[in-house]
């Protein structure tokens, strides 16, 4: 994976996060779990990030997840009195059933079918909602982000995998759970045979290809040569490595040809690129450009950009999600006619 570049400002916890756009005016916690860091932050009613905590994820143990979340919500809220938190939301990598509530599968994390949601509720006695981390990080860029504004857009995170965020007319499409799963689009690269089968048994999947795990691995059969990251193949190629140019390229055409597919039937206004290859600039998105506009013909060309957020769009999601759920609450309940 390309190493971060620098924190900037936005990732800088509690002070450097931007006023969230709370639209319920309550306080919330807000929990991003990792394969390795869970970070978790109290929002006041007005949208001010009062604190955030990280600590390593416990892993491979629901019952220890869970008393772990439960852990933090209750310290934070204890450290904060004046901001009481009303609800939690939650971000988990992984096959998540939004509206159950439940983990179905999070490989990382090392859970299956955990109905985290409920759990946690019964823990804290706060309403939770749970939810995917790539969708959730997407959310965060459609609602305050680099696709703020647009009706139509992608999410594509790129990292260790590839995850995405769909936005049509506005909502997120989410397929119950098993859509937006972009890194396992099949793409064939031109000239190129399917690298290797995904961990998911597809023969050719985008993230194979051009996340920056499957660029890492990509050189390392190549060349038998073992790289510490995507960072180390990028800089090889503009050093001059032929087999790193050829890695990089086929990511890129990977990249290009999902790209087109989006285009071709969403029509977004903007795809939104995150994750730490995003930080590799001009360098990812010329290239991408050239590929792209190579493959379109009468299509609407999508706006292609930067995400906004980086390491903190986990936790600003998730407060974002915990928003929309006492938004939710607050509706008044229609359970027939007044007696
Ligand atoms: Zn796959």
């Amino acid at each position: 994976m390309i190493p971060a570049a620098p924190a900037t400002p936005a990732d800088q916890a509690p002070g450097g996060f931007p006023r969230l756009d709370l639209r319920a005016g309550r306080p919330v916690v807000a929990v991003d779990v990792g394969g390795t860091l869970t970070k978790t932050a109290l929002v006041d009613g007005d949208g001010e990030v009062l604190e955030v905590r990280s600590e390593p994820t416990v892993l491979r143990s629901a019952t220890g997840l869970l008393d772990q979340l439960g852990l933090a919500v209750a310290d934070l809220a204890a450290s904060h009195p004046a901001a009481r938190p009303a609800a939690v939301g939650v971000h988990v990598p992984g096959l998540v059933d939004d509206a159950r509530g439940t983990v179905l599968l999070a490989e990382n994390l090392g859970l299956r079918d955990v109905p985290l949601r409920d759990q946690l509720a019964a823990r804290t006695g706060l309403p939770v909602s749970l939810g995917n981390d790539a969708r959730g990080a997407g959310t965060a860029e459609f609602r305050m982000g680099a696709a703020r504004g647009a009706r139509t857009a992608v999410v594509i995170s790129i990292g260790t995998g590839i995850g995405a965020a769909v936005f049509v007319d506005g909502r997120l499409h989410d397929g119950d759970g098993f859509g937006c799963e972009l890194g396992h689009m099949p793409v064939l690269v031109p000239g190129r045979r399917a690298p290797v089968v995904c961990a998911c048994g597809g023969p050719s999947c985008l993230e194979q290809w051009a996340s920056a795990g499957g660029i890492a691995r990509s050189y390392t059969r190549l060349t038998g040569r073992p790289v510490r990251g995507s960072r180390e193949v990028f800089d090889a190629a503009r050093a001059g490595d032929e087999h790193a140019a050829r890695v990089v390229g086929d990511g890129l055409d990977a990249l290009a040809l999902a790209v087109a597919q989006l285009a071709t039937v969403l029509a977004p206004e903007v795809v939104v690129v995150a994750g730490g290859l995003s930080r590799a600039g001009a360098e990812l998105f010329d290239p991408l450009h050239e590929r792209l506009e190579q493959l379109l013909t009468f299509h609407r060309r999508p706006l292609l950009v930067p995400a906004r957020f980086g390491d903190g769009a986990g936790v600003i999601a998730s407060a974002l999600r915990a928003d929309e759920l006492l938004e939710v609450l607050a509706l008044p309940q229609q359970v027939g006619p007044p007696a």
